[in-house]
C-alpha cells in the first residue's frame, strides 16, 4: 500500500460537527487551566490545536470527551456541541457510542494484551457478531500494515510508533466521527511521525473521519490540517487556515517556540 500525501485543500468551513463556545476550565476547583477557548470541526475536517507545554490542548480535549472529570476538572463555562446537541456532562462511555473518541497523550495500550487483543477490546462497546468484528480488525490492519505483522504480539514489547498506531487503531474500532488525538507525535522518530500523519490524512479524505489534534509540533500539524487554532495560557490567540498560518513567519517567535 503507498502512502501519498496530497497537498492540503482549504475546505470551506461547515461547522456542524463540534461546536465548543466559551469554555472555561477548572482542575480540583482551584487552577485555572482553560479560561475562554471556543473553536469548531466540520464534518470531515482535520483541525490542529496548537500551543506550548501547558497552553491547555490536552483540558480542552478532555472537556470535549468527557474525561475532564476523571481528573477532577470541571468544565464551569461554556458549552460543547456534538451534532448540535449539548454533550457537556456526558460520560465518555457514551460519546464513543455517539461518535467522538479520544486518544490520550502518551500512547495508552494494555501492555500484556497482544496487539490483536488490543484491538478487540476497542470494539467491545458496539458488540459486533464475531464475523463482522473481525472483518473491521482486518479494516486496521490494512491502515496500518505494522500492526497485522504484530498481531500476536503484545502490545508493550512493540515500538512507541507500534502503539501509537494501534492506540488509534483500537480508537478506530469504536467507528467515531470524531477522533480527538492528543499528541500523535510525542517522541517519535520523525519517519513514523510522518507515517502516522499519512495514515491520518488518509482516513479523513477517504473515511469522512474528522479529527481534532492536540500537538506541540506546529510545522507538522499546520502541513496536514484544514484549519489550526493556537492556545496561549489558556485562551485561543490565533485561529485560521493553516496553509496561511504555516506562511506566518512570526508565529514561531510569539507563541510556539522553537516547535516551528
Ligand atoms: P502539554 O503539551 O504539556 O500536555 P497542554 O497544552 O496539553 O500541555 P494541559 O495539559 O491541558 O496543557 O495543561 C494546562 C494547565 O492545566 C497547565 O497549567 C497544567 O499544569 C494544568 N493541569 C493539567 N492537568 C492537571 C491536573 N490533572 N491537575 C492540575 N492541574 C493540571
Amino acid at each position: 500500500m503507498t502512502f501519498q500525501h496530497e497537498p492540503t485543500a482549504s475546505v470551506p468551513a461547515d461547522h456542524g460537527l463540534l461546536d465548543v463556545s466559551g469554555i472555561e476550565v477548572v482542575y480540583g476547583g482551584a487552577i485555572l487551566a482553560v479560561a475562554d477557548v471556543s473553536l469548531t470541526v466540520g464534518p470531515g475536517e482535520i483541525v490542529a490545536l496548537l500551543g506550548a507545554n501547558g497552553a491547555g490542548k490536552s483540558t480542552v480535549l478532555k472537556a470535549i470527551s468527557g474525561l475532564a472529570a476523571a481528573d477532577r476538572a470541571t468544565v464551569r463555562r461554556g458549552h460543547v456541541r456534538f451534532g448540535g446537541e449539548d454533550i457537556l456532562g456526558t460520560a465518555a462511555n457514551h460519546l464513543t457510542k455517539r461518535g467522538i473518541v479520544h486518544v490520550l497523550e502518551g500512547r495508552h495500550v494494555f501492555p500484556h494484551l497482544t496487539v490483536e487483543e488490543n484491538l478487540l477490546s476497542g470494539a467491545f462497546l458496539r458488540k459486533p457478531g464475531r464475523r463482522e468484528l473481525l472483518r473491521q480488525v482486518d479494516d486496521i490492519y490494512a491502515w496500518f500494515p505494522r500492526l497485522k505483522d504484530k498481531r500476536r504480539t503484545l502490545a508493550g514489547l512493540t515500538s512507541g510508533g507500534e502503539q501509537q498506531m494501534l492506540a488509534i487503531g483500537r480508537a478506530l474500532l469504536t467507528q467515531p466521527r470524531l477522533v480527538l488525538l492528543d499528541e500523535p507525535s510525542m517522541g517519535l522518530a520523525p519517519r513514523i511521525v510522518q507515517e502516522i500523519f499519512q495514515i491520518i490524512v488518509r482516513l479523513n479524505r477517504e473515511n469522512g473521519v474528522a479529527f481534532l489534534l492536540a500537538e506541540q509540533n506546529a510545522a507538522l500539524s499546520l502541513a496536514h490540517a484544514d484549519r489550526a487554532y493556537i492556545l496561549e495560557s489558556g485562551r485561543v490567540a490565533l485561529s485560521g487556515d493553516a496553509a496561511a498560518m504555516a506562511a506566518r513567519d512570526d508565529l514561531h517567535r510569539i507563541y510556539l517556540g522553537d516547535a516551528l
